[in-house]
């Protein structure tokens, strides 16, 4: 469907009881929907203090043939934007007539965020903490408890896209447990620069809530937050289309350029003092022990301290603040080498 077909007023489909608020959402039905087809709809999801609903932008793409439902989701953090236009890039290229299965999308989650410019939920919560929600709990919990109902239990596989956030800059990367099979498949497909091991069992992600109800899910990280970067949006749509591929959704040839380098654990290097910042090393670069990676310096240009690697690693994620003060994160090293079964991970951020 081109831009100029697109109907002003897009039809909303109640899959809510009575109202959204009272958190008993029913999940999308894609067979509903027309095979060969796109269909762009509203879901109710939440109400605005004036009492009127707020609704969620879902996609569905129902392919000719029958197959598995991908799941594709992005701005669960309102200011995360290459998601977006990665989902719109894969909708306006994929054949509908010789697809196998169905693309559920939702291009903006989080609403609310969206609209303000910013990463959290209204009430200054981080969707990505919360899920599967409660229907009784704060504001972005019951949010989330709706869109969890709503959609997850339709989908057979979740790509959740994600960026860096404020002030952080990112490769183009996955987290996802490595250790689990169908995971690690998804993951190696995606063709990022690094995969990094991170089970987060624990967590409040929407990605952890799939893998609870048994939906194998990946976290793709593209990039940095509130732009849009086609490199990414280009890299992102090659990893959808790889993973299309493996899933028997459309035909072709896994395209990979080249392996990723795999992390078992990554952390934040830290200021410890305050001052303006120089980092020395670039994104993706491997890093040796006893690097030099950063100076920082005071108002005068005296040099204050220098920052070195602690171990070797290669780099994730850095600071675009060149502004610290102690306790600043300025490097995200990722500990190179694949995860060992049954051997206790150091901590994850
Ligand atoms: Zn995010």
């Amino acid at each position: 469907m081109s831009s100029q077909d697109l109907p002003t007023e897009l039809p909303t489909i109640d899959i809510c009881e009575i109202r959204p608020r009272t958190g008993r959402h029913q999940t999308i039905n894609v067979a509903k929907f027309p095979k060969g087809e796109r269909s762009d709809v509203y879901v109710p999801m939440y109400e605005r203090a004036t009492g009127n609903r707020m609704s969620v932008p879902f996609i569905v793409a129902r392919g000719h043939k029958d197959g598995p439902v991908l799941g594709i989701t992005a701005a669960v953090h309102g200011n995360e934007l290459n998601g977006i236009r990665i989902i719109h890039h894969v909708l306006r290229n994929v054949d509908l007539s010789s697809m196998s299965g169905t693309l559920l999308c939702v291009p903006i989650v989080n609403i609310p965020g969206f609209n303000a410019g910013s990463r959290y939920f209204t009430d200054g919560l981080d969707l990505n903490t919360v899920f599967p929600g409660k229907p009784d709990g704060q504001p972005a919990e019951q949010y989330a408890r709706a869109f969890t109902s709503s959609f997850l239990p339709a989908c057979d596989y979740l790509i959740d896209l994600h960026t860096a956030s404020e002030g952080r800059l990112n490769t183009f990367y996955v987290r996802t447990d490595w250790l689990n099979d169908k995971t690690r498949e998804l993951a190696v497909c995606a063709n990022p620069a690094i995969i990094l091991h991170s089970p987060k069992h624990g967590g409040g992600t929407l990605r952890n809530a799939a893998r609870r109800r048994g939906i194998p899910a990946i976290t793709i990280e593209a990039g940095n937050p509130s732009v849009f970067q086609g490199k990414m949006v280009i890299e992102g749509e090659a990893a959808i289309q790889n993973i299309m591929i493996l899933l028997g959704m459309v035909k072709g040839k896994i395209e990979s350029s080249s392996k990723p380098v795999v992390c078992h654990s990554s952390k934040w290097l830290r200021t410890t003092g305050g001052g303006i910042l120089e980092t020395t090393f670039k994104l993706g670069e491997k890093l040796q022990k006893k690097h030099l990676v950063a100076i920082t310096r005071d108002a005068f240009d005296r040099k204050l301290q220098e920052y070195y690697v602690p171990e070797e690693g290669i780099v994730i994620g850095k600071a675009a603040y060149p502004v610290a003060i102690p306790g600043t994160r300025f490097c995200h090293l990722g500990s190179i080498g694949e995860p060992s079964a049954g051997k206790p991970k150091k901590k994850q951020e």
